[in-house]
């Protein structure tokens, strides 16, 4: 989509995990500037017709003229649209059925599944961002990435990522990432992420912008 995805929720509905301000600024000025960067590199190619997370995942046809703000931006489009899909007001708590059973089966528990996730979160330098997503066997994998590269970069579809760029968290949690990662939990919405979860496992990529 060319314009900024609207929210399924106010800015100030995930307060206290996440504080409306930084929500505010994250979506209308962060989110909005990929946008508008990643559609006036591409303005007079062909790129316009294909889903930007298709280009993501083939960037060996761009030029290297375009090829930085294609990534970046393109990337910062697709990973902040998909951002605001996992997360939301009254969420929370675990997941069940056949991700729960996948996250057991992959990482031990679902505590453990926690940990690692955060660690990889919490131990990505700079900014980036930490996913789970699924490989090309249907198996869950954690894995981050830097800047706004994405899993579909490395042949993976994501089902949780966590942004980790300050821009996400600084305003209240200051240099306490790890303090945001716990708050996390509290606003993952395990509904829509088992259902990406379902469409990454027939390699389906529809729900990426
Ligand atoms: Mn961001």
């Amino acid at each position: 989509m060319t314009t900024l995805p609207e929210l399924d929720f106010e800015y100030d509905s995930l307060e206290p995990h996440i504080d409306a301000k930084t929500m505010e600024i994250h979506h209308s000025k962060h989110h909005q500037a990929y946008i508008t960067k990643y559609y006036a590199a591409i303005e007079g190619t062909s790129l316009g017709q294909k889903k930007v997370h298709e280009i993501l995942s083939d960037l060996n046809d761009i030029s290297d003229e375009i090829m930085n703000a294609v990534r970046n931006n393109g990337g910062g489009h697709v990973n902040h649209s998909f951002f605001w899909k996992i997360i939301g007001p009254n969420a929370g708590g675990e997941p069940s059925g056949d991700l729960l059973a996948s996250i057991n089966d992959s990482f031990g528990s679902f505590n453990d599944f926690k940990a690692k996730f955060e660690n990889a979160a919490a131990t990505r330098f700079g900014s980036g961002w930490a996913w789970l997503s699924v490989d090309s066997n249907g198996k869950l994998i954690i894995t981050s990435t830097a800047n706004q590269d994405n899993p579909v970069m490395e042949g993976l579809l994501p089902v949780i990522g966590i942004d980790v760029w300050e821009h996400a968290y600084y305003l209240n949690y200051q240099n306490r990432r790890p303090d945001y990662l716990k708050a996390f939990w509290n606003i993952v919405n395990w509904n829509k992420v088992a259902e990406f979860y379902n469409l990454a496992k027939k390699s389906d990529s529809s729900y990426l912008i």
